[in-house]
């Protein structure tokens, strides 16, 4: 009896240890198969200025080798369209209200709340951020960041790490964020899956671009926009913003047309030069700015000279954001990283190129609640993909769980959008849900709304009262406020009704206040 019991328990035990052995093999086996991750997040990068959304303003070629190789979002939007808030909502997956990051002027993170980051963390990635970050307090649950003070500089940037300290890099800030990225995916455990978020300051105003870049689109001269003259009527918020070309984009600050030598060596961009950086600046811009004077430019023609040198410092600036971008692309490819990595590229949200006469971000309307948004995910996702379903930033921290293993908490606000990548059909979104909050730079007003797949409503409060509807099918320039105009009362209630079902979805109890007192 002994000997049968002890070859049972012998047998048990082996039996026990080969499962254990299994285990952990196919629990490896899993690890090694979950992908990696690779954020790229530009700022104020336009889809116009993307070749993969066919605009024609430039050519992008990196950015459309993620879009080829992967899928393209050509309805992918913003909860809130500013630097900062754009950033808590992709590290949270939840909107301004609910992680307390709602305007670049008072907020400052609370590094302590849950992000997607660090749920990946536990789960066994290593993970960084490096390069723009944005909101005020220092990186909380990463193994590594190295991130740029507030805005952060083009030209030998600062830098805060991890140690506490504060440190400048030469050369030009897309160069070095691209630099550190690949140091860090040098040095990491190659054992482990990884997360980097790449934060590029580019295309971030000044739109000062590289010095190899200098001069790339001097040749080309770039039609107006067919509303580059809107007079706003009917738009009250429109009318009174601060952020034309004609009137807001300043001749020396963003168009590097000083004057004279001092006004231009008191510029903070500028003072921050090598003598070899300021040499080739100078030796660009100078020729400009006496030609300038000789032309002796006023009104119309000179706000029309201002788009010009804006679209062509934006674009060169650019054109260094995309080189970089295929510099990481090589290196994955270089390492053999590119088949078990997921890239994502996207902006913080979308950019006026002169729509409305602008420049600069905030608005619900199209041209700045949009983003271009471009992903890959090989094996997952059919190259070539191009999705009109309604997504958002905040379905990135969700996607990227799901993509992971890792439970997406329920209190994350965002959908994972891998089921709309592999085209299910009732994926993605019938309404879209907005809001803006800051009332200062731009004298933009702060306003909520709903955007459905035809149709847009803007409820603007504080600055501006009053509401706003769009019929985007008829007019996709935003060009009619059609609030409140006869034969669109079953329109208007119906997107009444969206608006609040949107607001009661994810408790913005201050909209529904605002709603309440109507
Ligand atoms: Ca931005």
């Amino acid at each position: 009896m002994t000997g049968v019991f002890t070859y049972k328990r012998r047998s048990l035990i082996f039996t026990a240890l080969l499962l254990c052995f299994f285990l952990d093999v196919s629990a490896q086996g899993g690890a090694e198969k979950r992908p990696n991750i690779v954020i790229i997040v530009s700022d104020d990068h336009a889809y116009q200025a993307i070749s993969a959304y066919g605009a024609g303003l430039m050519q992008t070629p990196n950015i459309d080798r993620i879009a080829k190789s992967g899928a393209r979002f050509d309805k992918a939007y913003v909860t809130n369209s500013i630097c900062g808030p754009s950033r808590a909502v992709i590290l949270t997956g939840k909107y301004s209200h609910k992680n307390g990051f709602k305007d670049n002027e008072s907020s400052v993170f609370d590094g302590s709340q849950d992000s997607f980051i660090k749920q990946l963390g536990k789960n066994g990635y290593q993970t960084a951020w490096i390069g723009k970050w944005h909101l005020e307090s220092k990186p909380e649950g990463f193994n590594y960041w190295q991130v740029l003070p507030a805005q952060g500089d083009y030209y030998n940037p600062d830098f805060d790490m991890m140690d506490g300290s504060r440190k400048r890099f030469d050369g030009y800030v897309t160069n070095v964020i691209t630099d550190v990225s690949e140091e860090w995916l040098d040095k990491r455990d190659a054992a482990k899956p990884f997360c980097l978020v790449i934060g590029h300051k580019a295309t971030h105003r000044i739109w000062l671009p590289d010095t190899a870049d200098l001069g790339k689109f001097d040749k080309k001269k770039f039609p107006l926009p067919a509303n580059f003259y809107d007079q706003y009527d009917n738009r009250k918020a429109a009318a009174v913003q601060d952020m034309s070309i004609e009137k807001t984009m300043l001749m020396d600050y963003d168009l590097k047309m000083f004057g004279s030598k001092e006004h231009k060596d008191k510029s903070g961009n500028f003072k921050r030069m090598t003598p070899e950086q300021r040499a080739k600046m100078d030796a660009y811009y100078e020729p400009i700015e006496a030609e300038l004077k000789a032309l002796n430019l006023k009104g119309r023609a000179l706000t029309e000279w201002k788009y010009q040198r804006y679209m062509r410092d934006y674009l060169s600036t650019a054109a260094s954001l995309d080189r970089n971008i295929g510099r990481t692309l090589d290196y994955l490819d270089e390492k053999g990283l590119t088949e078990n990595t997921i890239v994502i590229y996207l902006s913080d949200q979308g950019f006026f190129m002169g729509e409305h006469g602008w420049f600069d971000k905030r608005f619900m309307y199209e041209e700045s609640f949009r983003t271009p948004m471009v992903m890959r995910y090989p094996g997952k996702v059919k190259p070539g993909t191009i999705s009109d379903r309604l997504v958002m930033n905040l379905d990135i921290a969700p996607t990227l769980l799901d993509a992971a293993k890792v439970p997406i908490p329920k209190d994350m606000q965002g959908t994972s959008m891998l089921p709309v990548l592999t085209n299910k059909a009732d994926a993605g979104r019938n309404a879209l849900y907005y809001h803006y909050y800051e009332n200062g730079e731009h004298s933009v007003s702060p306003h909520f709304g709903v955007r459905t797949k035809n149709y847009k409503l803007i409820r603007f409060y504080k600055r501006v009262e009053g509401w706003e509807l769009y019929d985007l099918e008829k007019d996709p320039k935003e060009m009619q406020n059609i609030y409140g105009k006869k034969g669109y009362e079953s329109v208007t209630a119906d997107l009444h009704k969206a608006l609040k079902q949107q607001i009661n979805k994810y408790e913005d109890k201050d909209a529904l206040k605002i709603l309440e007192t109507e």
